[in-house]
């Protein structure tokens, strides 16, 4: 499995990659466990019932999609449009659907953002629920 967070010690970016049987995986930068919060599910049994980084107990799934990518696309065809006779925006809409169709799926926290890749173990994650994410905004919020 992949991991692209922030150390929640030194808050620098971490790219990691680890596999089970589970070592406590460290932070690159200051050498930290970064799994404070994996739980007896996820380090022996492979499920992901909580985020091993902040213990936020909701995740979800999404396609792993590079918007920014997306965006610049349609802003290059709406951009050749006047070229093309928007023929571009034809080719663009067509090639944002062929992305899509390709990626794969990640899982997020909805508290700290961490983003795993490359496991079986998303499969069982919800998709993207607005509210939840609304509810961890606001406990945020509250700590500010
Ligand atoms: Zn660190
Ligand atoms: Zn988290």
């Amino acid at each position: 499995m992949n991991l692209r967070s922030f150390c929640p010690y030194c808050q620098q970016d971490m790219d990691l990659t680890f596999d089970w049987p589970l070592e406590a995986p460290q932070c690159p930068h200051c050498q930290k466990n970064v799994f404070q919060n994996a739980t007896d599910l996820f380090s022996h049994n492979k499920k992901l019932d909580q985020c091993p980084l902040c213990g936020a107990s909701h995740l979800f799934k999404r396609k792993d999609f590079n918007q920014k990518l997306g965006i610049g696309l349609i802003v290059l065809g709406v951009l050749g449009a006047y070229f093309t006779y928007g023929l571009s925006l034809l080719l663009v809409t067509l090639m944002d659907w062929f992305l899509f169709r390709r990626v794969g799926e990640l899982g997020s926290c909805y508290q700290c953002k961490a983003e795993f890749r490359d496991s079986p173990l998303l499969e069982s994650l919800t998709p993207f629920d607005l509210e939840i994410s609304d509810y961890y905004r606001n406990l945020v919020g509250k700590d500010n």
